[in-house]
């Protein structure tokens, strides 16, 4: 794991950094501070932009102009150009677009605003890993993958923690991509959560692989059905809905805390007994066999192709998909039951 101690955020700010920052090194040019442009404003772009402008980076955010979040950007202190003058501004440009539209935004407006020398970055390997995105050569091409969403990138760096990161280089042109992304991880507040070093294509691969076999896919149709089998044997909808949804997240607590065993721990023994006996009868060889087929299609890039078409023809049946998901019982039960929960957090 890489640390504050491991980064040089003087790379990017042009500051000598703190003691024990390594901050005699790099390339000379590159203690004049550098440019960031963050492109888009969403989930993870205002999370970058903000913490790397409290860093002391210089930033500039590039968005569409009839963005609505252009407003929301200014007022929060941050220069707002158009994605084409924002890239041709920076040294380096961090991609922070939904990666469906990587391609089709990065050839229209940015590829023409970045030029040898400067530094192109993704929070995800996809589109580079797949090629959607084909740099030039003489960019130096990096990642630095936050792994928690925006809002905690942020809200965890105003506490003066981190969420950790992955960092990687798919192209090293100046021959300080490494640290160059490490002063980013760094200036978002990932080294202070700590950061692993990986590969485009390790990112890539096991980050599809957890959102859809366990994180989202796995884990929403485990719930789903869960309170299926209850709704149907007659129990009452409200029940079914504390017990395989809204408990979820008191026992993902505890194993985010302690680990399995330490959630085990926790537990009553009467629900530890239950769990060693009937939990691989759920997820069986049927389901690891069915795991194995999706990460044989994402290695080969299947799943990949299948989601880019699906862009291509306008999202048609992922939306269809999204709207006939959210119109399930469960919300319903669900909206009616958190309404009451004045505990909860909806401001995001
Ligand atoms: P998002 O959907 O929250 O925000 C996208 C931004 O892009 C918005 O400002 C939107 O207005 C803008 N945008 C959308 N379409 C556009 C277009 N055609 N032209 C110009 N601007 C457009 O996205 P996000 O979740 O922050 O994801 C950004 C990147 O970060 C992705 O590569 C994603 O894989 C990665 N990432 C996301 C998370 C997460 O938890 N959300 C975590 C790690 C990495
Ligand atoms: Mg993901
Ligand atoms: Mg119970």
């Amino acid at each position: 794991m890489l640390y504050d101690n491991d980064a040089d955020l003087g790379l990017l700010t042009g500051d000598v950094d703190g003691p024990g920052s390594g901050a005699t090194g790099g390339p000379a040019s590159a203690r004049g501070g550098k440019t960031v442009a963050i492109i888009g404003y969403g989930s993870q772009g205002h999370a970058h932009a903000l913490n790397l402008k409290d860093s002391g980076v210089q930033v500039v955010v590039g968005l569409r102009p009839e963005s609505a979040s252009a407003q929301q950007a200014s007022e929060q202190g941050l220069t707002v150009l158009p994605l084409t003058e924002a890239a041709s501004r920076a040294d380096i440009v961090m991609i922070l677009l939904p990666d469906e539209v990587h391609r089709e935004v990065y050839e229209r407006e940015l590829a023409d605003g970045i030029a040898q020398g400067n530094m192109l970055m993704f929070a995800h390997g996809f589109s580079i890993h797949y090629g959607e995105v084909t740099p030039p050569e003489g960019v130096d091409v990096a990642m630095v993958a936050p792994k928690g969403p925006g809002h905690l990138v942020r809200r965890q760096f105003l506490e003066g923690s981190g969420v950790p990161g992955l960092i990687a280089v798919a192209q090293d042109a100046s021959g300080h991509a490494r640290e160059l992304a490490l002063a980013y991880a760094k200036g978002i507040g990932c080294t202070r959560g700590g950061v692993i070093e990986t590969s485009f294509r390790e990112e890539t691969e096991t980050d599809l692989f957890g959102e859809q076999a366990v994180l989202c896919g796995g884990l929403s149709e485990l719930i789903q059905a869960g309170f299926e089998t209850l709704v149907d044997a007659g129990y009452d909808p409200q029940m079914a809905y504390f017990e395989c949804l809204h408990e979820v997240k008191l026992i993902v607590d505890l194993i985010y805390e302690k680990g399995l065993a330490g959630m085990r721990y926790s537990i009553s023994n009467t629900a530890e007994y239950g769990d060693y006996t009937r939990g691989a009868r759920v997820i069986d060889a049927h389901t690891r066999a069915k795991m194995r087929e999706i990460l044989q299609e994402i290695r080969s890039g299947e799943f990949a192709r299948e989601w880019i078409a699906e862009n291509r023809a306008g999202q048609e049946s992922f939306k269809r998909m999204r709207a006939e998901q959210a119109a399930t019982q469960i919300e319903a039960v669900g909206a009616e039951l958190r309404s009451h929960m004045d505990f909860l957090d909806s401001s995001f």
